[in-house]
Formats: C-alpha cells, sequence, structure tokens
C-alpha cells in the first residue's frame, strides 16, 4: 500500500555503467537516489573496448579517474583493423600523442570495472541495493512515479520517486513502457565469444588495441585484457550462427579457421575452461532504437534504449554519455530550473543525434568491406541492404544526426544518397582527415558523396559530443559557454550537470 511505499528523488533501475552513473551525477548534487540491482557484483557483462569519453570523460566527472589508471587495466591507444582492401592491418589511434588527455582508453575485464562504478555510486550516496529485482514499474494520474521490486529476501515492496531511470540493459522490460523497440534490418549479427591465454599481441605501441579482423562470415574482437588474457568473439549472420547448435567450439574452431591472422594469434593459446571466462556464450547483437526514450516520470538510457553494433566499442561510450545527459535534464528539473518537456527533449535530441551517427559511420565502415562470394558482406552494402525498407528504423537514427537534415521521404532515398559511403570512408582513411591511420596505402581524394555530408563535416558530428564531455571533465567551470546544437535548444550550465538557455 501506498503507506509503505520508500520515497527518493530517483529511483535507477540497474547498476550497470549507465545506472551507475547517472544515480551518481544525480546523488552529487544532492538528491536522494535508490538504485535496484538485482545481480550482486562483480558480475560477467561483454563489452570490454572502451573510449576515452568515457575513462577520460565519465570517469573524470566521476572523480574515480586516478583509480582506474591504477587499476591495472590494458592501456587502448586505439584500434588496429584487417578491414577493407588493404590486406595489412591498419592502425587508427585516439590521439598522434598518447599521452595528451584523452589520448588513450583502456580495456577491461566488465566485472571489475562495473563494480569501481557501482563503488563510486555508493560512496556518492546513493542507496545502492545489489540482489534486488525490479518487478514493475507503475504510474498514477499519467505519471510514472512507483517502482515494485523483490528485495534480497525475496519480499516485494515498493518505492516511489519523481524520477525513474531504466538502464536495465538489452535483457530489461520496463523500455517498453515509454515505446516500441524498432530493430535494424542491417545490423542482425549474432557474437560467440570466449576468452584465451597467452594468445599473441600486436607490435608496441598498438599491443593494447582492440584488433578486429573481417573474414568470409563475419568478423572478429581480439582484446587483450592483461598480458596473459584475451577476449575473442565472433561476430557472424544467423544463417552462420546455426553452426552453434552442433557445439560453440567446434563453430568457434570454424571461424578461427576461416581468418587467418586470429588463428595466427590464437595458435599457441590456451582457451580458458574454468571460472567466469571458462564458457563460449552467445550474444544477439542486433542493433535497436526505442521510438521513444522519455515518458512523464520515466527516462531510458544505454542498452535499454538503444544499441547499436559493436564494431567500434560505442556501448558503454552512449550508456555512459546518455547517463549524462539525463542527470542534466534530472537535476535541472528537480532544481525547479526548467520545464520537464524541454529538459528531457533535449536529453532526446542529443542522445538520438549520437547514436544517428554511430549509425551513419558503421554503415560505411561496414560497406568498406569487400569480400567476394562471401554472403555476409554482399548483405552488407548499402547498395544491397533490407534495410531500405526499413522506414521506422530509419527515421529514429537518421533525421537526427547532426550533419543530415531528414531531406529523405523514405529510408531508400536515405540509402540511395549514402552509395559508395564505404569507398568514401576508405578514401578519408587513407586520407588521415579525422582520425590518425598507420599502413593504409594510397593517398587518394576524400570521396564527397552526392548531396551526402563531406568528410570533415561527418568527422566533426561524429565526434563533438565526445570531445564535449572531455572538456568538461578536463576544465569544468573553467570551459568556454557552448553553443546550442539546435535552434532555441538548451546548453550544459557552468558545472556540466544541469542544463541552462543558450
Ligand atoms: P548493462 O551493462 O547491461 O547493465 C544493466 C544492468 O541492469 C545489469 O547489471 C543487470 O543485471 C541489471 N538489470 C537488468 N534487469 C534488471 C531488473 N529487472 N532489476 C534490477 N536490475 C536489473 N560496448 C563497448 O563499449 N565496448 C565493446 O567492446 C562492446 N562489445 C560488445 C560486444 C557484443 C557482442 C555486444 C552484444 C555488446 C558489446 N558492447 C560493447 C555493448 C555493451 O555491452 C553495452 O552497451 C553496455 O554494457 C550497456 O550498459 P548499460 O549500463 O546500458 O547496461
Amino acid at each position: 500500500t501506498a503507506q509503505q511505499d520508500e520515497q527518493f528523488d530517483v529511483i535507477v533501475l540497474g547498476g550497470g555503467p549507465g545506472g551507475s552513473s547517472v544515480a551518481s551525477f544525480v546523488a552529487m548534487q544532492g538528491h536522494s537516489v535508490l538504485l535496484l540491482e538485482k545481480e550482486k557484483f562483480p558480475r560477467h557483462q561483454i563489452g570490454e573496448s572502451l573510449l576515452p569519453a568515457t575513462t577520460y570523460g565519465i570517469c573524470g566527472l566521476l572523480g574515480i579517474r586516478d583509480r582506474i589508471e591504477r587499476a591495472g587495466f590494458t592501456r587502448k591507444q586505439g584500434g588496429t583493423f584487417r578491414w577493407g582492401k588493404s590486406p595489412e592491418p591498419w592502425t587508427f589511434r585516439f590521439a598522434e600523442n598518447p599521452r595528451v588527455p584523452g589520448g588513450y582508453a583502456f580495456q577491461v575485464e566488465r566485472s571489475v570495472f562495473d563494480k569501481m562504478l557501482l563503488d563510486a555510486a555508493r560512496e556518492k550516496g546513493v542507496d545502492v541495493r545489489e540482489e534486488h529485482a525490479v518487478v514493475r514499474v507503475e504510474q498514477e494520474d499519467g505519471r510514472f512515479s512507483r517502482v515494485r521490486f523483490r528485495d534480497d529476501r525475496g519480499s516485494e515492496r515498493t518505492a516511489t520517486a519523481k524520477y525513474i531511470v531504466d538502464s536495465e540493459g538489452h535483457r530489461g522490460q520496463t523500455y517498453a513502457l515509454v515505446g516500441e523497440r524498432v530493430f535494424s534490418q542491417f545490423f542482425q549479427n549474432v557474437a560467440l565469444y570466449g576468452y584465451f591465454l597467452d594468445g599473441k599481441r600486436l607490435p608496441a605501441p598498438s599491443s593494447g588495441n582492440i584488433l578486429c579482423a573481417a573474414f568470409r562470415d563475419g568478423w572478429f574482437w581480439y582484446i587483450p585484457l592483461s598480458d596473459r588474457l584475451t577476449s575473442v568473439g565472433a561476430v557472424v549472420s544467423r544463417e552462420a550462427a546455426q553452426r552453434i547448435q552442433d557445439g560453440p567450439e567446434q563453430a568457434f574452431q570454424s571461424f578461427v579457421d576461416s581468418c587467418p591472422i586470429i588463428a595466427e594469434y590464437l595458435a599457441s593459446a590456451t582457451r580458458v575452461t574454468e571460472g567466469v571466462y571458462g564458457e563460449f556464450r552467445v550474444r544477439k547483437d542486433y542493433s535497436y532504437c526505442n521510438t521513444r526514450f522519455w515518458k512523464p516520470g520515466l527516462v531510458l538510457i544505454g542498452d535499454a534504449a538503444c544499441f547499436i553494433d559493436p564494431v567500434f566499442s560505442s556501448g558503454v561510450h552512449l550508456a555512459t554519455y546518455s547517463a549524462l545527459l539525463a542527470a542534466r535534464s534530472i537535476n535541472s528539473c528537480l532544481a525547479g530550473d526548467i520545464d520537464e518537456e524541454e529538459a528531457f527533449e533535449e536529453f532526446e535530441f542529443r542522445y538520438r543525434r549520437e547514436f544517428g551517427n554511430f549509425y551513419q559511420f558503421l554503415l560505411s565502415f561496414y560497406d568498406m568491406h569487400q569480400e567476394a562470394d562471401s554472403y555476409f558482406w554482399k548483405a552488407r552494402k548499402v547498395l544491397n541492404t533490407d534495410e531500405k525498407a526499413n522506414d521506422a528504423f530509419i527515421r529514429l537514427v537518421a533525421g537526427a544526426s547532426s550533419v543530415d537534415e531528414p531531406a529523405f521521404n523514405h529510408a531508400e532515398d536515405f540509402f540511395r544518397s549514402r552509395q559508395g559511403m564505404g569507398q568514401w570512408l576508405e578514401g578519408m582513411l587513407s586520407n588521415q582527415l579525422a582520425m590518425q591511420v598507420d599502413g593504409l596505402p594510397g593517398q587518394s581524394a576524400p570521396a564527397t558523396l552526392e548531396g551526402g555530408p563531406d568528410a570533415e563535416q561527418f568527422m566533426e558530428g561524429f565526434t563533438a559530443e565526445v570531445r564535449q564531455i572531455q572538456t568538461q571533465a578536463m576544465f569544468g567551470h573553467r570551459r568556454a559557454r557552448e553553443s546550442s546544437v539546435r535552434p532555441q535548444g538548451l546548453i550544459p550550465s557552468t558545472d556540466g550537470f544541469a542544463w541552462q538557455r543558450g
């Protein structure tokens, strides 16, 4: 009954990177926060390769960057790809000089990293309750305000709040109260992954990089988690994934056998067969986006809201970045400074735009790889994709991108203007326009897409928000006032944890 409700300013559902971050950013403004997490940490999670925006920007804002630096995680200066025309792997680095702020990120065991973020939330005063599972979110008078949950003794209880944040990840249920989850037809892959000891390392200074290698049936990730431990996953089509039914070990080996560089790197490695890393795991990694990200009283962040293909390690960044955006909206509303609709529309616009930028980047990234006679790669050419008929999804991701106004009536128009995107990206990479790339042969001029963005503008859209988080982490109050990202839009407050008028 209502009398037994515990009351909070904010309740956060799920304690992954998204949930812990938003809980901290709200508690740091003095608000009361309850965080419910169904597992007992440390718990396993996939998504081990991070971007500087998270490890430098977000962890800086949380005040735990020194801890992250000292935790012994592998330093990642960038990514190495056997991908595209070049038969040799090529490397991009986050910064020419890895010692500059934000010039590197980390590869993390998520069990360790996620616990560090959850502990930080506790230290900020968040009431963190592990082994507490959300059962249902309920509304009253058209506003979501009550959470029904099962505590660590199995009793059902309730709590109410002014704002509820759904950060339950991809397997939660709550997102459906806010909108519909619409799937991409383009990025419909299945991942099969395991852990290995004593695999080969890339030569220094790239030895901490993620290695991504395309092969006939898809692509591999190879993530060095420590000197000895490597996370290795094959991302393949649904059709190829059917082989897993005959045994994951055999299926994995067949993928390794058709990818020479991974076969070479694993030649003298042994698979971990005990403990938390001792099994092969399968994850469908279909990309999706919710039709809405918030309703009065309830807001979706991280994988609860949207997910995009993992080849560019964007998942934890999108989760923690959306956490910061949602916290700004919540903090502004709790302080009574900004109208709720306005504050949450700003959150949704910026989050959707960041997701859209990754979507467009990844389309061209897939489009750039050629492999004759490969079912997987043929189906992932912009020219051939079934996504052309997927108006619902394209409307959700393409219209909000910073550089692409929705000048198309149907998804088909959108893709027509993007034919040749892979070639264009390959041209950009070889011109070292926005990223530092080694080892790519040729110096052809960057292609400009017919009616599409030019390369520099495209990369600007892709990196602007990332840079913004890092600037906030580095300069805080002292940073320059930002301009809004749309007409009449809001801008971050001077401390960066709320919104103000532009
Ligand atoms: P999660 O990390 O999933 O956390 C959600 C939490 O909510 C969990 O702890 C869960 O126990 C809890 N929860 C769920 N339901 C309930 C409930 N009912 N009650 C209470 N608690 C609940 N990202 C990267 O950045 N780099 C990578 O290299 C990368 N590789 C990937 C590879 C694959 C194959 C896939 C599929 C994803 C990859 N990702 C990667 C994405 C990354 O895993 C996610 O984007 C990220 O974990 C999302 O964080 P989150 O906080 O939204 O959700």
